[in-house]
């Protein structure tokens, strides 16, 4: 217990009650900064590297004041002057480094390395303005910066800096650290974000477009700028490697002043490959050591003990396959290196899929990372399964033992202690504090199925994080919405393969079905979060069908009291914490086979919302773990898919003539829909929906309107609904990275547990 009110006093020389929210914010940066700063650091000898382009790390102030014990008390003193935290929340800004769920996963694991008391730093890179923010314009998405550093921020300088070498010029990083505390914890973690100093905003001249060459001046501004064009590859290969060298030096440094030899660094260091982005970690490990006195087998040994990869997703355009000449004009010192790796792997293995360097000279990062790296791990079962039978089976047949699962997991210190602190503290009433640090002792709230009271509470938790999320779209984007409502959420990047464009379609089809007279007993608010990349089409066009759709269901006085349409904007961590908590259904739809995870899906399993969705990912075993019953599983299976792929047999034509399915198509191109929307933008997405539907929309639409429509219907017996969620919540144990990252160390990377 401290004293805020004097902390505050001594800062500003005035009480709680007399400060501005902003200055409260600042007070307890401050004061947060100072109970980590008093953390000591891991000293063990041997310490993963965990690199990743992305941490989505979210806003850290409650966070880490959960992590360091003194949230409740704080949160507790500023309510008895009259303040609430959640306002104070407001100010700091979301860093926004990262896309999706492979940051978003980044960040859990740090959470989970810290508080198992694992010696571990994530690496990356200081971006600027990270992912761009999203703002809605004439029912279309715009992309413009998202600034979040401020003078008084997270991020610590430290006087680490490094030289790194490029074809015409050699750059000097900077690096800034962030504190990582683990729940209750005596060590702390780091992020360690390399930047440049030399970055320059005044640079950027529209929205986020900038001048891609001036690499004095860009490097370190955006996360993955839009790439599909040269200089946009040429730039993320400059960032990539950038990171890399980075890391690499600060590995061997760090490593050094522990006393390694380097012939001993595997005794010192593991290198975890988050994704293909930090592959280039391999040669630059090897030449480093070779620079350091070391020959060139003994250094690609040495490497190859070292280095484990993430496998995240099997989408082709995914698995980075760098142009040779690219590398040569970006990194020509590497060259060598990378056609001595290939040229082993070409003598030992003919078979041209093995290669690293392909026919058209250009180099798969992911084959470099199978070959000279001692692990490769996909992140659910199912998906890892299909890596070994399918997407990386020549790999999997000559190295059976380097392959393994590591299904995600997500923190539950924010996802369930910050995003919805009634449901933790009612847990812990019933159940003790054990599941905070052992996430499968929730299934002790298994004994509480079918007590009344219990559910009652439920009903409670759910009705208030829906009031608090309908206060938080009224004051960002002016929306209100109905907190009697059903909550039908599906919240993640824009992409075909999620299918958001088949919960739009059934939104027609309710839109339809309710003009037509059938009235639903409770009123149903579909909610869709996500932002698209720029330069993918397709993805852009679904939100602006999805705005365009939402005027005319609010502009239908038939219809609107019945069923409203909500598109979140800029969805990110900040957004999760509100919807997510609110949820009744959790729409996790993709087409079997194509997501590897999802770890949203286990967000909202605990968080009470029932899962609508396909054999996908994780949501295969979230579907074994609370069984059939509770949950709602549609859709043709990944074999099934697979095989449609395997033989070109899919027509969404075909499924177009449907009597069911063409009208709900044709809705789409309507004078309705037209009257809101762009001609060119909807004609679009229409004639790719009948045409092409590369992600099988239409395979799955009729199974998922059934099913959807049996959920509404079950959503009526509350008593059976609660149970189900009771279930649920029971079950998530499994999905915290608590556990994940057990399994990572137990199975990878070997390090002892802080005393
Ligand atoms: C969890 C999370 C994701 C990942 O969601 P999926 O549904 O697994 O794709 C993406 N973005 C944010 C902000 C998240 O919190």
């Amino acid at each position: 217990m401290f004293n805020l009110q004097q902390f505050v006093q001594e800062l500003y020389a005035k009480r709680i009650e007399d400060c501005t929210n902003e200055e409260l914010y600042y007070a307890l940066l401050s004061l947060t900064q100072r109970f980590s700063g008093s953390l000591t650091t891991n000293t063990q000898k041997k310490k993963v590297y965990y690199i990743s382009a992305e941490f989505l790390i979210g806003k850290l102030l409650s966070n880490n004041m959960i992590n360091l014990g003194i949230y409740e008390d704080v949160k507790q003193q500023l309510a008895d002057a009259g303040k609430d935290l959640i306002k104070i929340e407001d100010v700091e800004l979301e860093p926004s480094l990262g896309n999706g769920g492979l940051g978003r996963l980044a960040a859990c694991f740090l959470d989970s390395i810290a508080t198992l008391g694992l010696n571990g730093d994530g690496v990356g890179l200081n971006y600027h303005f990270g992912l761009f923010q999203q703002l809605f314009e004439d029912n279309q998405q715009k992309a413009v910066p998202n600034a979040w550093i401020t003078p008084e921020s997270w991020l610590k300088p430290s006087k680490i800096s490094y030289e790194v070498p490029f074809a015409n010029f050699t750059l000097t990083s900077k690096l800034y650290d962030i504190d990582v505390p683990g729940y209750k914890t005596a060590t702390k973690n780091r992020l360690r974000l390399f930047d440049l100093g030399s970055v320059d905003d005044n640079i950027i001249y529209d929205g986020i477009e900038f001048d891609k060459q001036d690499i004095f001046r860009n490097l370190t501004l955006f996360l993955y700028p839009d790439d599909s064009n040269r200089e946009g590859e040429l730039l993320r290969i400059f960032q990539q490697y950038f990171m890399v060298s980075n890391a690499a030096q600060l590995l061997i440094d760090e490593a050094i002043a522990k006393g390694s030899n380097l012939h001993d660094l595997a005794d010192y260091a593991v290198v975890q490959i988050n994704d293909t982005h930090p592959s280039l970690v391999i040669p630059e490990l090897i030449r480093l050591l070779t620079e350091r006195g070391i020959n060139f087998d003994q250094a690609i040994e040495i490497v190859s003990s070292m280095t484990a990869y993430t496998n995240h997703t099997i989408l082709a355009e995914a698995l980075e396959k760098w142009p040779l000449n690219f590398l040569e004009e970006v990194v020509p010192h590497l060259v060598p290196i990378i056609k001595a790796l290939d040229a082993r792997v070409k003598e030992q293995y003919p078979d041209p899929a093995l290669a690293i360097i392909d026919e058209n000279e250009r180099v798969h990062m992911a084959h470099m990372d199978m070959h000279y790296g001692f692990s490769v791990n996909g992140v659910a079962a199912l998906h890892t399964d299909i890596l070994k039978s399918s997407e990386l089976k020549a790999f999997y047949d000559i190295y059976p033992e380097k392959f393994n699962n590591k299904t995600n997991g997500i923190t539950f210190r924010r996802w369930l202690m910050h995003a919805n602190p009634r449901l933790a503290k009612y847990l812990d009433e019933l159940l003790g504090h054990g599941y905070h640090h052992e996430a499968t002792e929730l299934e002790g709230f298994i004994e509480f199925k079918g007590n009344a009271d219990v559910k009652a509470k439920l009903e409670d938790i759910k009705r208030h994080n829906k009031r608090k999320l309908q206060a938080h779209l009224e004051a960002t984007q002016g929306i209100t919405i109905n907190p009697d409502a059903i909550f039908d959420i599906q919240i993640k990047r824009m992409h075909e393969y999620k299918r958001q464009q088949m919960n739009v379609l059934y939104v027609i089809h309710k839109y339809l079905d309710i003009k037509s007279g059938n009235i639903p007993t409770t009123p149903i608010t579909v909610f869709f979060g996500g932002k698209a990349a720029p330069a993918y089409t397709i993805a852009q066009d679904i939100i602006h069908l999805i705005l365009a759709l939402s005027q005319v269901i609010a502009n239908d006085p038939a219809v609107a009291p019945h069923l409203q349409l909500v598109m979140v904007e800029n969805y990110n961590v900040t957004a999760a914490s509100f919807l997510i908590p609110a949820a009744d259904i959790s729409e996790q739809i993709s087409l079997a086979s194509k997501e590897a995870s999802g770890t949203g899906n286990m967000k909202f399993m605990l968080n009470g919302a029932l899962t609508l969705g396909t054999d996908d990912g994780a949501n295969v075993e979230i579907h074994e773990l609370v069984g059939d019953e509770n949950i709602y599983i549609f859709g043709e299976d990944s074999q099934t898919v697979i095989d449609h792929y395997a033989n070109g047999d899919y027509s969404a034509r075909a499924f177009y003539e449907r009597p069911a399915i063409k009208p709900l198509i044709d809705f789409i191109i309507s004078e309705e829909v037209l009257h809101y929307g762009n001609e060119e933008r909807l004609y679009r997405l229409h004639n790719e929906l009948i045409n092409k539907d590369w992600f099988m929309t239409l395979l799955d639409l009729e199974a998922y309107i059934t099913t959807k429509e049996t959920m509404f219907k079950d959503y009526e017996d509350r008593d059976a609904w609660l149970d189900k969620v009771i279930v649920n919540i029971a079950k998530a144990g499994f999905f915290s990275s608590d556990r994940t990252i057990a399994d990572y160390n137990r199975d990878i990377w070997h390090l002892e547990p802080a005393q």
